[in-house]
């Protein structure tokens, strides 16, 4: 279990796919990696294990996955990515950006499958190893805004992104749920700005906090 405070460096990307969060974690990390040793991760993902139970979350022809076993293998990915990377990293004084943590996980399987929060919340205790993020940035979008930046990408959707708008409007909602509850840790940032003015106010609100 990691010791308390040294999450200090620690910081999130939330938000709905093509809220525009991942443009954002490359750009701080680019900005960060200038003046200081840092990391820049995906969740799931980032080791060879974690890519691994990526691949059989994200594969559109497991149809058949149970709410539960999803839910499972989001954990077990986190996990391995936060024992393996994530705290050596951070026990060394690197600073590590992480696309998605566990609010994902209460967003997506809590709010959007419907899972009983409560235990989604353990689960989420045993995935993170209790490591909880310093500072998380929230993309807010409109259904709109992600059905038209959807139709100008050419990414192929994965078995999360393919889910209907209204699964999307509940994990938006509970999102915004979730910021509320950790007014200190979160920033709820409006992801129909620009990609330059966003990348400009998180650029401040961290470097306020790091330096
Ligand atoms: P996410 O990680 O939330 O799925 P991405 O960062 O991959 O989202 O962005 C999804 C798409 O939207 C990409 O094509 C990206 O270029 C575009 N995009 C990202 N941020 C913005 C923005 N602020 N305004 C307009 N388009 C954006």
């Amino acid at each position: 279990m990691p010791e308390s405070g040294l999450n200090r460096n620690f910081i999130t990307f939330e938000g709905i796919d093509f809220s525009g969060k991942s443009t954002q974690a490359v750009r701080l990390y680019n900005r960060l990696a200038k003046k200081c040793s840092c990391l820049l991760l995906r969740d799931p993902g980032a080791t060879r294990i974690s890519e691994r139970i990526r691949s059989i979350l994200l594969d559109n022809s497991h149809t058949e996955m149970s709410y539960w076993t999803e839910l499972l293998l989001y954990e077990a990915a986190r996990a391995q990515m936060v024992e393996e990377t994530i705290v050596p990293a951070l026990e060394e004084g690197r600073i590590v950006i992480c696309d998605r943590f566990y609010d994902s996980t209460t967003a997506y399987q809590g709010y959007g499958r419907g899972l009983d929060l409560q235990f989604v919340g353990n689960a989420n205790q045993i995935g993170s190893c209790r490591l909880t993020p310093a500072k998380t940035f929230l993309f807010d979008v409109e259904p709109g805004v992600v059905r038209a930046r959807k139709e100008k990408s050419n990414r192929t959707e994965d078995r999360l992104e393919a889910e209907g708008m209204e699964f999307l409007e509940r994990v938006r909602a509970g999102y915004q749920s979730i910021a509320k509850e950790n007014p200190d840790r979160f920033y709820l940032l409006d992801g129909g700005r620009s990609v330059l003015e966003l990348e400009d106010t998180i650029w401040n609100i961290i470097t306020n906090y790091l330096f």
